[in-house]
C-alpha cells in the first residue's frame, strides 16, 4: 500500500510539474507575440509548427512515447498557443466603444443558459465584467442591443444535431448589426431534478423544445413521461425548483444543475454524444479584425431565378480558392418559393482577396449583404506534410505575382460608384418579375393611370393594360404633389386595390412610395417599389430599398446629372438590393414648352455606363398626351429597355397629371406602332 501510495505522489509531483512548464511555455508564447507586433508577422508560422511536431515525434519514439500520443498532446499545446496570441491581437473589447469596463449582454433566457454558459467562454479571455439581459425571445435579443440597452447579442444559430435556428436566421437578415464573433460550444445535457429520485418515478420533464429535439432517443425509453415545452433550459430548471416536486425533472447543463443547486440524475442524454451549439456574437459595429488572425466572413445573399445560378453564384468560391464553411437556406417572406442563401467562409473582410470576391460574387446575386467578418473559432490544426513539393521561395514568388495581378484589377475602379459600373458587371442585368423580363434584349411597356382613384378606374386600367400587351400595371397611391392642395393619393386604400387588380388580371404593378415608414407594406404588395425624380436623392429613403427583397425603379431626378443618378442606384446596390431598374423621365432644362425635357441621349450614355436596364418616362418628360406616342417610339429605337406611360379611362376627370394621360385609343396606338419598330 504504502509503495503505492509513494508512486502516486510521485505522478503527483510530475503533474505540478507539466502544469509549471506549461505556463511558463504559455508566458514564453505571449512574448514571441509581442515579438511579432513589432514585426508584423502572421501568427502561424504552420512551417514551424509542422518542423517542431515532427521533432517532437522523433525524440518521443527515442524515449518510448508514441507518435500518436506525442501528437495528441502538443496539437493541444500549439492551439492553446495559437488562441492566447490571437486574442492578443483581437481587439473587440477596443472597438465596442463601451464606456465602462462591464460589458451588458443579452441573451435569450436566464443565468445558466446555454447561451449564458457560452458568453462567459467567449467573454472569458477579453477581461471585462459582464451584466446579462435576459430576454424571452430572439428577437427581443436583437433590439436590445439595437436600441443600445445592451452591447452585444449572444444568440445560438445551429447545433451539430438539430441544425440550423432558423428565426434568428431570419433576424439577421433584417438586423442593421454585425456579427463580431462566434463560440462553439459543448453541450451537454442532463436529466436534473429538485432531489435524488429514480428515473422510474419521473412524471413530467420540462424542456426546451430543441433540447427534447437533441434528446429525443433517451426521451423514447421514458414513454410514460410527459415532455413540457420550456421557453429554455435554465428556466425548466428553476421551475423544478420552485414547484419542489420531485417526480418532475428538466434537462439542462451540469452547470445550470449546478448554479440552481439541483441533483444530476443521468447524465449525457443527448442522442450525439458530440454535441455542439455554435453562437454569435452581434453588434451594433462591425470590427476589422488583423489579418495575421484567422477569420470567417457570413453573409447572406439571394441569387438569380435562372437554373444554375446557385452553381455560378458558389462556383466563385472554388475559382479564389476560399474555403466555404457552411451554405443554409431561408425561405424569402412574401416571396413564395424563393430562397435566402446563408454563407460562411473563411476570409477577412479586409483582405483583398476577399474583396475580390466579394465582387464577382454580386454580379450573380439579386441581394447581397455581409453579415460580419470575425476571428474563427476554428483553430486549424498543423498538418505534417511530409510531401510538401513546393519549395517556401516559390510559394512566396507566385504569391507575389497573384497580388500584383489583383492590384491591378482594383486600381481600374476609378469611379465613385462601382456596382452599378459595367466595369463591375459588364453582362446586362436582367430584373424578373414574375414572368416579366426587364434589361438585356427585352423592351417591357408599364402603363396605368397616374394614380390609383377608385376601385372601379383601376379596375377598367388593368384590364386595358393587359388586354393591349403591357407586362406591368402602374397606379400611384402615394402622391408627390406640388401643392399640399392638390389629390395626394388613396395612401394603403389605393395600395389594396391596385394589388387586387394585379391579381386579378395577373399583371405584376409598381407603386411609388414616398415615405420609409410606407416601404415594408409597399414591397409587400406591390412587386416593383418606385422612387420618384423628387426622392432620387433622399439618401435615407434610398438606403432603406436597399435593404428589402422587390426590384426598385428608380427615377431620374428633376436636376440630376446620369453620375448622379448612378451614384443613387449605388446607395441601393450596395445595400444588398441588386434589382434596381433606372428610369429617365425628362430633366429641367431652359425649355418651357414642354413639362421637362425627354434626355434621350442619356439612354445611349448609360447603357455604355452601367448594367442596369433603363426605362423610358415619356409622360412625365412632355406633360402632353398627343407627344408621347413619338417619344415612345425613339425610346424604343434609341435602345431602352421599356417605356412607363400614363393613360386614363376619362383623362378630363384624372385627378393627377390628366393633360398628359392616353385615352385607351392613343394607349392601343401606342402599342401597335411599338410593335412595327421590332
Ligand atoms: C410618377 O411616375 O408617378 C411620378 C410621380 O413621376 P416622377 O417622380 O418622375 O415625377
Ligand atoms: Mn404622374
Amino acid at each position: 500500500m504504502k509503495s503505492i501510495e509513494r508512486l502516486r505522489s510521485g505522478i503527483n509531483t510530475i503533474d505540478e510539474k507539466i502544469l509549471q512548464l506549461l505556463s511558463e511555455r504559455r508566458k514564453l508564447s505571449k512574448e514571441v507575440i509581442q515579438a511579432k507586433d513589432l514585426t508584423d508577422k502572421p501568427i502561424r508560422d504552420k512551417e514551424r509548427e509542422s518542423q517542431l511536431l515532427r521533432s517532437l515525434i522523433k525524440t518521443g519514439k527515442e524515449i518510448g512515447l508514441d507518435s500518436n500520443f506525442v501528437t495528441k498532446v502538443f496539437y493541444e499545446i500549439i492551439e492553446d498557443s495559437v488562441r492566447i496570441q490571437q486574442n492578443h491581437v483581437l481587439n473587440i473589447g477596443k472597438k465596442a466603444s463601451v464606456k465602462d469596463a462591464t460589458f451588458r449582454i443579452a441573451i435569450q433566457g436566464i443565468e445558466g443558459a446555454y447561451s449564458y454558459l457560452a458568453a462567459n467562454k467567449f467573454f472569458a479571455n477579453h477581461g471585462n465584467q459582464l451584466e446579462f439581459i435576459g430576454k424571452k425571445r430572439f428577437d427581443d435579443v436583437i433590439k436590445s442591443v439595437e436600441s443600445g440597452e445592451a452591447d452585444f447579442a449572444f444568440l445560438p444559430i445551429e447545433n451539430t444535431t438539430s441544425g440550423g435556428i432558423n428565426e434568428v436566421y431570419d433576424l439577421l437578415l433584417h438586423t442593421s448589426l454585425s456579427i463580431v464573433g462566434e463560440e462553439v460550444f459543448q453541450i451537454k445535457h442532463c436529466l436534473v431534478s429538485y432531489k435524488e429520485v429514480p428515473i422510474t418515478k419521473i412524471e413530467k420533464i420540462y424542456a426546451h423544445y430543441q433540447t427534447a429535439a437533441q434528446c429525443s432517443k433517451f426521451l423514447e425509453t421514458l414513454p410514460d413521461v410527459v415532455i413540457e415545452y420550456y421557453a429554455d433550459t435554465a428556466m425548466s430548471v428553476q421551475k423544478i425548483k420552485e414547484e419542489k416536486n420531485p417526480n418532475f425533472a428538466a434537462i439542462a447543463s451540469e452547470e445550470a444543475a449546478d448554479i440552481f443547486k439541483v441533483k444530476i440524475i443521468r447524465k449525457n442524454i443527448a442522442n450525439q454524444s458530440e454535441n455542439y451549439t455554435r453562437f454569435l456574437v452581434i453588434t451594433r459595429k462591425p470590427i476589422e479584425v488583423d489579418l495575421r488572425i484567422p477569420c470567417k466572413t457570413s453573409l447572406v445573399l439571394a441569387t438569380s431565378q435562372e437554373p444554375g445560378s446557385l452553381v455560378e453564384a458558389l462556383s466563385v468560391f472554388k475559382k479564389n480558392g476560399v474555403n466555404l464553411t457552411k451554405l443554409e437556406s431561408r425561405p424569402i417572406l412574401g416571396n413564395p418559393w424563393e430562397e435566402m442563401f446563408y454563407l460562411d467562409f473563411l476570409g477577412n473582410i479586409k483582405d483583398e482577396k476577399v474583396q475580390q470576391l466579394l465582387d464577382e460574387l454580386g454580379k450573380y446575386t439579386r441581394f447581397l449583404k455581409v453579415l460580419g467578418s470575425y476571428p474563427t473559432q476554428e483553430v486549424i490544426k498543423t498538418k505534417l506534410d511530409f510531401l510538401s513539393s513546393e519549395k517556401p521561395a516559390e510559394k512566396i514568388a507566385s504569391a507575389k505575382t497573384e497580388e500584383v495581378k489583383r492590384k491591378k484589377i482594383i486600381s481600374k475602379k476609378s469611379k465613385e460608384y462601382k456596382l452599378a459600373s459595367r466595369d463591375y458587371k459588364p453582362e446586362d442585368t436582367i430584373i424578373k418579375v414574375k414572368d416579366v423580363l426587364i434589361g438585356g434584349n427585352n423592351f417591357v411597356v408599364i402603363a396605368g393611370p397616374c394614380s390609383v382613384e377608385s376601385y372601379e378606374q383601376i379596375m377598367t386600367c388593368g384590364a386595358e393594360a393587359k388586354e393591349n400587351g403591357a407586362q406591368i400595371l402602374r397606379g400611384g397611391c402615394f402622391k408627390p404633389r406640388t401643392s399640399p392642395y392638390s389629390f395626394q393619393g388613396l395612401g394603403f386604400e389605393g395600395l389594396d386595390l391596385l394589388n387586387k387588380v394585379g391579381k386579378q388580371y395577373d399583371i405584376p404593378v409598381i407603386t411609388e412610395v414616398l415615405a420609409i415608414e410606407q416601404i415594408q407594406q409597399v414591397a409587400k404588395y406591390s412587386d416593383i417599389v418606385q422612387i420618384g425624380a423628387r426622392n432620387m436623392q433622399n439618401f435615407a429613403l434610398l438606403k432603406e430599398v436597399g435593404k428589402i427583397h422587390k426590384p426598385v425603379m428608380l427615377k431620374r431626378g428633376l436636376m440630376a446629372s446620369i453620375d448622379e443618378l448612378l451614384n443613387a442606384a449605388e446607395y441601393i446596390l450596395s445595400y444588398g438590393n441588386r434589382q434596381v431598374i433606372l428610369c429617365e423621365r425628362g430633366i429641367r432644362t431652359f425649355e418651357t414648352a414642354t413639362r421637362n425635357t425627354l434626355d434621350l441621349s442619356a439612354i445611349p450614355v448609360l447603357k455604355e455606363l452601367t448594367h442596369l436596364p433603363i426605362i423610358v418616362d415619356p409622360s412625365h418628360a412632355i406633360g402632353q398626351r398627343d407627344k408621347v406616342i413619338p417619344l415612345a417610339k425613339a425610346a424604343k429605337v434609341v435602345g431602352a429597355h421599356g417605356i412607363m406611360v400614363e393613360f386614363h379611362p376619362e383623362p378630363e376627370k384624372a385627378l393627377s397629371d390628366g393633360p398628359q394621360a392616353l385615352y385607351f385609343s392613343q394607349f392601343e396606338e401606342l402599342m401597335q406602332s411599338l410593335r412595327k419598330l421590332d
